[in-house]
């Protein structure tokens, strides 16, 4: 099934139809590396609703729910969209983008009854239409991201993890910008403490600020993993239903080798983990953006970009510099 993105009065939105069972797990390596929002749709393909903030209609609600939409021409949208800074312009861009189309009249005709067709074939069967904030999944990609990243940079050895991991160092503490969604607030608790972390704070603006006083940037970074790990197991951290999306860990007594499992009861807690704990895998950085990349472990040489993007731009670099 495809995704389609419409506008709504919550901003841009991915509309998606899912199977009704089942929870396919969301590549995680594929959604750190999304560059666009082309990679994103494709990352999220088929992928179970994000979080419980994500809206679910059966089928037999889907076109009333699509009546409030406006359709937005993904063409349109889409070209020479991308991440302008790593993590923070995608909201900005989104709508920018949006503003444009609507002003040069796009009705998007085509990409509805593309997604007709898609409800169509859905409509037999128990499949559910997916209604989310694009800035959900780009916050989802920039934490996924951002944890590779402030892993692969703690390797022995290496003493500037932050930095090197686009975090902005000002005032004794380390800062970095987040997509600004509502989601956002349920991973702090009521004093703003991200992963209820001491030191780990979200401000109004989306900016989170480690703070630095204590052990320099390895000690930060690794302030940063606890408070992603917290956010990712209690999440969400406010409201009546905290902790409901976490993780939950349980032992496989019955294999002949029981080990310790976690289950993510949302994909939001799962994609955390899966970020945090990547077994059989190693993370190497793209050689353009410096992106982290999730390689798995024996499959052959690393991949040295992250996603076409930084693939044509390498190429185009090495042209233009031999001409
Ligand atoms: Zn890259």
């Amino acid at each position: 099934m495809r995704n389609f993105i419409f506008s709504s009065y919550i901003g841009p939105v991915f509309v998606r139809i899912i199977p009704p069972f089942g929870r396919p797990s969301c590549a995680v390596a594929d959604l750190a590396t999304a560059m666009d929002p082309t990679d994103l749709i494709e990352a999220t393909d088929g992928i179970a609703p994000l979080s419980s903030s994500s809206t679910v209609v059966p089928m037999a609600r889907a076109m009333e729910t699509l009546g409030s939409l406006v359709p937005c021409n993904p063409d349109e949208l889409f070209s020479a969209t991308r991440f302008a800074s790593m993590f923070s312009d995608v909201a900005y861009e989104f709508h920018s983008k949006y503003a444009l189309s609507r002003r040069s009249g796009s009705s998007g005709g085509s990409y509805t009854s593309d997604l007709l067709d898609d409800l169509a074939i859905a409509r037999g069967g128990d499949s559910l239409l997916v209604v989310e904030r694009i800035t959900d999944w780009a916050l989802a990609r920039d934490l996924t991201s951002l944890a590779l990243r402030v892993l692969g940079h703690l390797a022995p050895g290496k003493e500037t993890p932050m930095e090197d991991s686009c975090f902005v160092a000002y005032d004794n503490s380390y800062h970095i910008q987040l997509a600004d969604t509502p989601l956002l607030d349920l991973l702090a608790d009521e004093k703003g403490r991200f992963g209820g972390e001491d030191g780990v704070h979200l401000y109004d603006d989306r900016s989170l600020s480690i703070d630095a006083q204590i052990g320099g940037q390895r000690a930060a970074a690794a302030k940063f993993l606890r408070a992603l790990q917290a956010a990712g197991m209690r999440f969400p951290l406010k409201g009546d239903d905290a902790g409901a999306e976490g993780w939950e860990f349980t032992d496989d007594f019955s294999s002949p080798n029981p080990h310790l499992k976690c289950r993510g009861r949302s994909t939001l807690s799962q994609l955390l983990f899966d970020a945090i704990y990547h077994e059989d895998a190693r993370i190497t950085f793209c050689k353009v953006c410096g992106n982290a990349i999730l390689a798995r472990k024996g499959r052959g040489r690393p991949r040295d970009y992250c996603s076409e993007i930084c693939r044509d731009m390498w190429n185009d670099m090495f042209a233009n510099g031999k001409s």
